[in-house]
Protein backbone atom coordinates (compact mmCIF):
# COMPACT_ATOMS: atom_id res chain seq x y z
CA UNK A 1 0.00 0.00 0.00
CA UNK A 2 1.28 3.39 -0.30
CA UNK A 3 1.49 6.22 2.72
CA UNK A 4 -0.75 8.64 2.11
CA UNK A 5 1.43 11.38 3.73
CA UNK A 6 4.11 11.32 2.14
CA UNK A 7 3.76 8.98 -1.15
CA UNK A 8 6.21 6.01 0.15
CA UNK A 9 5.44 2.44 -0.57
CA UNK A 10 4.43 0.23 2.09
CA UNK A 11 5.44 -3.31 1.98
CA UNK A 12 4.93 -6.61 4.19
CA UNK A 13 8.22 -5.47 5.97
CA UNK A 14 6.97 -2.58 7.28
CA UNK A 15 3.92 -4.10 9.23
CA UNK A 16 3.81 -5.22 12.79
CA UNK A 17 1.25 -8.17 12.24
CA UNK A 18 0.35 -8.57 15.85
CA UNK A 19 -0.71 -5.17 16.34
CA UNK A 20 -1.97 -4.42 12.86
CA UNK A 21 -0.09 -1.39 12.70
CA UNK A 22 2.33 -0.48 9.86
CA UNK A 23 5.27 2.06 9.67
CA UNK A 24 6.02 4.16 7.01
CA UNK A 25 9.38 3.70 5.59
CA UNK A 26 9.12 7.55 4.56
CA UNK A 27 7.65 9.64 6.90
CA UNK A 28 7.16 7.28 10.26
CA UNK A 29 3.98 7.56 10.00
CA UNK A 30 1.62 4.62 11.84
CA UNK A 31 -0.94 3.56 9.43
CA UNK A 32 -3.72 0.77 10.81
CA UNK A 33 -3.76 -2.20 8.60
CA UNK A 34 -7.02 -4.12 8.33
CA UNK A 35 -7.63 -7.47 8.96
CA UNK A 36 -8.41 -8.23 5.50
CA UNK A 37 -5.12 -6.29 4.33
CA UNK A 38 -2.76 -8.16 6.74
CA UNK A 39 -4.13 -11.74 5.64
CA UNK A 40 -3.52 -10.47 1.97
CA UNK A 41 0.14 -9.29 2.80
CA UNK A 42 0.88 -12.19 4.80
CA UNK A 43 0.21 -14.41 1.73
CA UNK A 44 2.40 -12.47 0.09
CA UNK A 45 5.51 -13.65 2.83
CA UNK A 46 7.22 -11.33 5.46
CA UNK A 47 5.18 -9.52 7.71
CA UNK A 48 7.01 -9.33 10.81
CA UNK A 49 5.56 -9.85 14.30
CA UNK A 50 7.66 -7.39 16.23
CA UNK A 51 8.75 -4.15 15.72
CA UNK A 52 11.31 -2.64 18.17
CA UNK A 53 9.83 0.62 20.04
CA UNK A 54 11.47 3.57 18.85
CA UNK A 55 14.51 4.67 20.76
CA UNK A 56 13.75 8.55 20.05
CA UNK A 57 10.64 9.83 22.13
CA UNK A 58 11.30 12.95 20.57
CA UNK A 59 10.80 12.16 16.96
CA UNK A 60 10.33 8.37 17.56
CA UNK A 61 13.06 7.72 15.30
CA UNK A 62 11.98 9.79 12.34
CA UNK A 63 14.24 12.15 12.26
CA UNK A 64 12.34 15.28 12.40
CA UNK A 65 9.55 16.14 14.85
CA UNK A 66 6.69 18.83 13.97
CA UNK A 67 5.52 21.65 16.48
CA UNK A 68 2.60 23.75 16.29
CA UNK A 69 2.14 26.80 17.55
CA UNK A 70 0.10 29.33 16.99
CA UNK A 71 0.63 33.05 16.06
CA UNK A 72 -2.06 35.70 16.11
CA UNK A 73 -4.89 34.34 14.33
CA UNK A 74 -2.98 31.67 12.79
CA UNK A 75 -1.96 28.21 13.27
CA UNK A 76 2.13 27.41 12.00
CA UNK A 77 3.97 24.19 11.65
CA UNK A 78 7.18 24.33 12.35
CA UNK A 79 9.53 21.13 11.37
CA UNK A 80 12.68 20.79 13.04
CA UNK A 81 15.73 18.32 12.59
CA UNK A 82 15.44 16.12 16.01
CA UNK A 83 18.61 16.26 18.22
CA UNK A 84 19.20 12.20 17.88
CA UNK A 85 21.08 9.85 15.33
CA UNK A 86 18.28 10.06 12.93
CA UNK A 87 17.91 13.34 12.64
CA UNK A 88 21.27 14.42 12.13
CA UNK A 89 21.31 11.75 8.94
CA UNK A 90 18.38 14.01 8.23
CA UNK A 91 19.48 15.92 4.96
CA UNK A 92 16.20 17.88 3.91
CA UNK A 93 17.47 21.82 5.11
CA UNK A 94 15.03 21.89 7.93
CA UNK A 95 16.42 23.82 11.43
CA UNK A 96 18.19 21.86 13.92
CA UNK A 97 15.59 21.44 17.16
CA UNK A 98 17.41 24.47 19.76
CA UNK A 99 19.14 21.86 22.36
CA UNK A 100 17.54 23.93 25.07
CA UNK A 101 13.87 23.12 23.71
CA UNK A 102 14.95 19.79 22.92
CA UNK A 103 15.59 19.27 26.86
CA UNK A 104 12.32 20.82 27.82
CA UNK A 105 10.50 18.45 25.30
CA UNK A 106 12.03 15.81 27.13
CA UNK A 107 11.73 17.28 30.40
CA UNK A 108 8.23 18.07 30.18
CA UNK A 109 6.83 15.33 28.24
CA UNK A 110 4.39 17.68 26.80
CA UNK A 111 3.82 20.27 23.74
CA UNK A 112 3.77 23.28 26.08
CA UNK A 113 6.79 24.99 25.11
CA UNK A 114 9.00 27.98 25.64
CA UNK A 115 8.12 30.11 22.31
CA UNK A 116 11.37 32.08 22.99
CA UNK A 117 13.24 28.91 21.95
CA UNK A 118 11.42 28.67 18.76
CA UNK A 119 13.69 30.02 15.76
CA UNK A 120 12.04 32.42 14.23
CA UNK A 121 8.76 32.87 15.92
ZN1 LIG B 1 4.80 8.26 4.74
ZN1 LIG C 1 14.86 11.89 17.49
Amino acid sequence: MVCRECGAEVGPEHVDGAKRLARCPGCGAFIRVSRERLKLMEGTGGVVTRVTPPSCPLCEDRGFLLLELQKDDHRYTYVFKCVCERGREEKRAWPQLPARLAAHLLEKRSKEIDLGDVPGF
